[in-house]
């Protein structure tokens, strides 16, 4: 993070930060913080032997959120923003204050109640000794001890997630100041109109920043220090193509943000001219522009951009939020409604992929390295009650029109071999039952696992058509996880590795006849386009508010013409070599 400006202690001081850009366009609002202390905080009580040991559970946390704040000092005396060390001295003074240190830690004496509750019953103790100040000055200082007591609080949560989305107003201008946010978190945001979200952790192609893109809004991560500095309802612009946000603009800074964002809403409106006409290249080569969803309700916004079907339903998602599992008939009428709603379309429905980032209420399995673990196939793999249930349901919506079954995270031929051989079985079941389906249903296997890629010949007799998930793809071949912002500068699609992979996928499955799309992040970048075009790539899946501008790349590409600058590119292993030739490619 680099913080310019003065400290932002001082009300409506202009200061900028900067994170990842994951998802473009700009949004100027007022800030809602995600407040640990404004959720719920359970209260239970403490057996007398265990209230040391409660305090020291209490003190530890405190000692966590010392060294934070020294190691943000530190960073920030370092950094463009040393004005900025005012403001974390206060919260380190406010830590050490007996407020603090010591009261929480009588009350559990007291009361013999847990860390958590103690803390609270000491914070609306001192909040509402604020209430009686005129000091216009100190009343500020209420936010501070609240942010102090939220950070003690997140320490004592460990990595448990501690707030639920529950803005204090409705307000589709407000945006939200996260620490990190789950994929299940950002779901929420449909029900919740926020203008855009900013986090202090998180990764370009984490799923949060995926779903951020399927939304349109613009969002930043990796701010690092963001829920510190911001303070509630104060205004801000995030500009989510350059992964910039500025606290407190200027009249002349906010004046040309609305002038960007209006330029937007123009070129915006311009492209959906193109909604209804069909994507080919200038030479009439015909290409499939598909679109990537997570519910059903995603259906208005991909009938909008006019895509040809949807290439990645990403099913997982109808699980999430939610303590049980869908059942069959829960999962059949969302499948269904998809199917239908596509009128003929296919519909690419991907086997439950849970694990890694993307966690489901009790389904988790704890583990070091959960990117390598029992993730999506595997997962299924071991709970075949719960593949069943869900391989049942979309044979049944598959007879509502043209379903396909994807696989995700195949590895070896063994699961491939049982995926097969548990999509049979669910047949014969449904056929036992005298229950109609699509008996023809093509099974597709997402190649996203570099074994996969390499070994493609061992999986392609047996599937039906492939999908390149180049969001994993990356994440293994280069050995990043995906969600790690300290690792993010690594992540790089124009790896000589990763294009290396893309295009012998490309090439075996065209040589063997079967279909093959690219439903990663890389499909809905423009910049991309004609690169993967020129690999022989012809049926893309992306956010469904990316389609139009792809096609209106598609539209303005030639092959003939693109063909000798992509030999060139699958060459180049210099990486300022490889970017001025794919800029030269875009030219
Ligand atoms: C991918 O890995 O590229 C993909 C499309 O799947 P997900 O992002 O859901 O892992
Ligand atoms: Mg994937």
């Amino acid at each position: 993070m680099a913080a310019d400006g003065a400290a932002p202690g001082a009300s409506n001081v202009c200061f900028t930060m900067h994170g990842i850009a994951v998802s473009g366009g700009v949004a100027i609002g007022h800030a809602h913080l995600f407040l640990g202390m404004t959720s719920e905080v359970d209260h239970y009580e403490v057996a007398s032997h265990d209230v040391s040991r409660e305090q020291r559970r209490y003190d530890r946390a405190v000692k966590e959120v010392r060294d934070e704040l020294k190691e943000l000092a530190e960073s920030v005396r370092h950094s463009a923003a040393s004005e900025l060390a005012p403001f974390v001295n206060v919260h380190l003074m406010l830590l050490e204050d007996d407020a603090f240190s010591e009261a929480p830690r009588e009350i559990i004496r007291e009361q013999r109640c847990n860390a958590e509750w103690a803390l609270r019953t000491q914070l609306d103790e001192l909040t509402a000794q604020f209430d009686d100040i005129q000091d216009e000055y100190l009343r500020e200082r209420e936010a501070d001890v609240r942010q102090v007591a939220e950070r003690i609080l997140t320490a004592l949560a460990g990595s448990k997630r501690l707030l639920a989305m529950r803005p204090s107003r409705q307000d589709a201008d407000m945006i939200l100041v996260a620490r990190d946010l789950s994929p299940a978190d950002v779901i929420l945001f449909r029900e919740h109109p926020f203008a855009a979200f900013v986090t202090d952790m998180g990764g370009a192609t984490s799923h949060t920043a995926i779903i951020a893109r399927s939304l349109a809004i613009p969002a930043v991560v990796a701010l690092h220090h963001s829920r510190t500095l911001i303070r509630e309802d104060e205004l801000v612009i995030v500009d989510g193509t350059q992964g910039v946000l500025i606290v407190n603009p200027d009249r002349a800074v906010l004046a040309e943000y609305r002038l960007r964002q209006n330029q937007a809403r123009l070129e915006k409106e311009k492209l959906k001219r193109l909604k209804s006409a069909p994507a080919s290249t200038l030479d009439g080569t015909v290409v499939q522009l598909y679109a990537n969803i997570e519910l059903p309700s995603d259906l208005d916004a991909v009938r909008a951009s006019g895509a040809a079907g949807i290439g990645l339903f990403r099913s997982e998602f109808l699980f999430m939020n939610r303590r049980d599992l869908p059942d069959e008939d829960e999962q059949y009428e969302a499948y269904r409604e998809v199917v239908e709603g596509m009128k003929g379309r296919p519909v690419t429905i991907r086997t439950l992929d849970i694990g890694a980032d993307k966690a489901v209420d009790g389904q988790e399995y704890a583990t070091e390295n959960p990117a390598l673990g029992l993730r999506a196939i595997r997962y299924c793999l071991a709970e075949p009650q719960i593949f069943n249930t869900q391989l049942r349901a979309i044979l049944r919506a598959s007879r509502h029109g043209k379903a396909q079954i994807l696989i995700p995270m195949l590895s070896s031929y063994a699961e491939l071999h049982q995926a097969v051989a548990a999509v049979d079985r669910a047949k014969e079941e449904l056929r036992a039952e005298g229950v109609k389906f699509d008996a023809l249903v093509p099974v597709g296997g997402m190649i996203e696992i570099p074994a996969a890629a390499i070994a493609l010949p061992m999986f392609i007799r047996k599937l039906d058509f492939l999908s390149i998930g180049t969001n994993d793809l990356i994440q293994y071949t280069l050995a990043i996880d995906r969600a790690d912002d300290t690792v993010a500068h690594l992540y790089d699609p124009l790896h000589p590795a990763v294009l290396s992979l893309i295009a012998s996928v490309i090439r075996t499955a065209n040589l063997h006849g079967k279909p093959v799309a690219v439903c990663g992040e890389m499909a809905g970048d423009v910049d991309l386009s004609r690169l993967l075009l020129g690999l022989g790539l012809r049926h893309f899946s992306m956010h469904p508010a990316s389609i139009l501008a792809v096609k209106q790349r598609v539209l303005g590409s030639s092959l003939p013409d693109i063909a000798p600058m992509v030999a060139k590119v699958m060459k180049a292993d210099e990486p300022e070599k490889l970017v001025s030739l794919i800029e030269r490619l875009n030219a």
